[in-house]
């Protein structure tokens, strides 16, 4: 990788911000804090995670954790109190966001248009422009 390459990607990290990870009984809160990865449990085990899409169009995304249920997504919560999830979030209808969600940190997939703005827009805590 070239000098300037390398600044790019360096400078991308830079810019992406780290969601928090929050425990939730039984549901996901109506109005969800940006920037914020919910862990939805029912008696103590995760079954969901929910998070404000990171695209900024404002919907809730719903990732479900129950291996019986399809489409399914494994969760590690991080020592640092990040997550990660997998497969990647791929919403097939509406704003069609496509990302990684690795170490707290979004990871726009590389076909997804304006991944810079969108990154800029969620650390500025922005929403979609109309
Ligand atoms: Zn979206």
């Amino acid at each position: 990788m070239g000098v300037w390459a390398r600044f790019k990607s360096w400078f991308r990290d830079r810019l992406r911000p780290r969601f928090g990870t929050e425990y939730v009984e039984e549901d996901a809160p109506a109005h969800p804090k940006a920037r914020t990865l919910y862990i939805v449990t029912e008696d103590g085990d995760p079954w969901s995670v929910a998070m404000l899409c990171p695209c900024g169009c404002g919907e809730t995304l719903h990732m479900n954790l129950l291996p019986d249920e399809r489409p399914v997504w494994r969760l590690t919560v991080n020592g640092d109190g990040t997550s990660t999830l997998h497969p990647s979030v791929n919403r097939m209808k509406g704003c069609r966001a496509h990302f990684w969600f690795r170490n707290g940190r979004v990871y726009w997939c590389d076909y997804q248009s304006q991944a810079l703005m969108k990154d800029i827009r969620l650390l500025l805590g922005l929403g979609r422009p109309q």
